[in-house]
């Protein structure tokens, strides 16, 4: 393990019926909010109505930035700094998925920043300060909630770029298992995808002796196969959602990599995709992350034989290290195949056109990856294969 400090200061408040805890939670930061939401989920689901409804009861003058994209963009954060500017917002409060809390998290820091918040994206400046953040999930998949990381997309420049500040960690999370009942199943399904995803992404670092944090990542995998395919037979059953909601929370919040530096190269070759394609971040996820991993197979075997034996349960006897590394690799193919995932990007109608801008794209800050480092070769090749 590496020195390493944790803080997240977060409050996360878990279970049903805590959208209450609005009412105590709101107040500390002042009465004027901005609340941010997507495209008209919450509205439908009745739950814009009771957050509304809480905001009136306290008293809260409230300032509405309606309409964030999945995979938010950069014209969209400029709104809502614009807002905040103009209303003097004291807390921004984001209802919805990773998008709308990603976007919100941009506009708080944003708000307390002379120039564009596009220069955090850019590793050209760090911010400073933020405005105080605070969440009602509605959909269980980016750990969003409780980190301090967020994704943008820049309209002008066809980008889709990851940033963190501590300034981003909302200042309270409110995450009701029956607010993601009305969740689609494919959403469902990539939002399964992108939290194993940071779990494979944990997984698959440096340094290597860390046997709790492996343990922790096999459990969450595990529990996450096990309890996505009853879920998304039966999308309304509260334990399910919990559990996997819970999982989602924990795939990234700090606390399974402590000590370790995880990859995160897929993420970077995936964004790059939705930058071009503006496709499900999950989707992309899960057509990539088994080419990653076959790409990668002979950096160190041993640790994707340990994912095969420990979370798929792959037989050893008579076999190679590698073939029992394959067999896991094609089981995780294979799950994530099972609850509806695509797995080439042909499912998305993406040829070959773009695969150079994208991976142009992937490489903007140079080779990446910790557990195996990628250049421009190494992307194309993983694109390639996902064809
Ligand atoms: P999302 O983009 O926030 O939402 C996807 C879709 O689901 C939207 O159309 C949304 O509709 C809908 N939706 C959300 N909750 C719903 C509900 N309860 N009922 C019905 N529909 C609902 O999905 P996400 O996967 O959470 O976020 C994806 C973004 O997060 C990507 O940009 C990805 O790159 C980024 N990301 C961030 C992190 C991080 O740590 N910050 C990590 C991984 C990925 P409405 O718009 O109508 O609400
Ligand atoms: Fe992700």
């Amino acid at each position: 393990m590496e020195a390493f400090e944790f803080h997240n200061p977060t409050r996360l408040i878990f279970g049903k019926g805590q959208l209450d805890a609005l009412k105590k939670e709101v107040p500390k930061f002042g009465s004027k909010v901005l609340l941010v939401y997507g495209g008209g989920s919450i509205k439908r689901s009745g739950l814009y109505d009771r957050v509304i409804h809480i905001l009136n009861e306290i008293g809260a003058e409230v300032t509405e930035l309606a309409g964030v994209e999945p995979n938010p963009r950069l014209s969209t954060v400029h709104k809502g700094v614009e807002l905040c500017r103009t209303h003097g917002t004291e807390l921004i409060l984001a209802v919805g998925g990773g998008s709308v809390i990603d976007c919100a998290k941009a506009i708080a820091v944003g708000a307390k920043y002379e120039g564009d918040m596009w220069d955090f994206a850019e590793r050209k400046a760090a911010a400073q300060a933020g405005l105080p953040l605070g969440t009602v999930l509605t959909m269980a998949a980016t750990g969003s909630e409780m980190n301090a990381g967020s994704v943008i997309t820049n309209d002008q420049t066809q980008e889709k770029l990851g940033w963190g500040s501590p300034y981003a960690f909302p200042a309270f999370s409110i995450l009701d298992p029956e607010h993601t009942f009305s969740l689609p199943r494919d959403q469902t399904v990539y939002g399964v995808v992108d939290m194993m995803s940071h779990v494979l992404e944990h997984y698959f670092h440096v340094p290597t002796n860390s046997p709790v944090q492996d343990g922790f990542c096999e459990t969450v995998l595990r529990t996450v196969i096990d309890t996505a395919p009853k879920l998304v037979e039966d999308l309304h059953n509260y334990e399910h959602r919990a559990t996997i909601m819970y999982c989602g929370t924990m795939a990234l919040n700090g606390i399974l990599n402590m000590g370790t530096r995880g990859d995160w190269a897929t993420h970077n070759i995936e964004h790059a995709v939705s930058a071009v394609y503006d496709i499900p971040h999950g989707g992309g996820l899960a057509i990539l992350f088994p080419n990653w991993m076959k790409h990668n197979l002979k950096v160190d075997v041993s640790r994707f034989k340990r994912l095969a034996v420990n979370v798929f349960d792959i037989k050893t006897e008579g076999k190679s290290d590698e073939q029992v590394a394959l067999e896991g690799i094609e089981a995780l193919r294979s799950f994530w195949n099972s609850i509806g995932a695509p797995s080439t990007l042909k499912d998305y109608d993406i040829d070959d056109s773009q695969l150079e801008v994208m991976a142009e794209k992937a490489v903007k800050f140079g080779p990446f990856g910790n557990f195996a480092k990628l250049d421009k070769q190494d992307v194309l090749e993983i694109y390639k294969a996902s064809l």
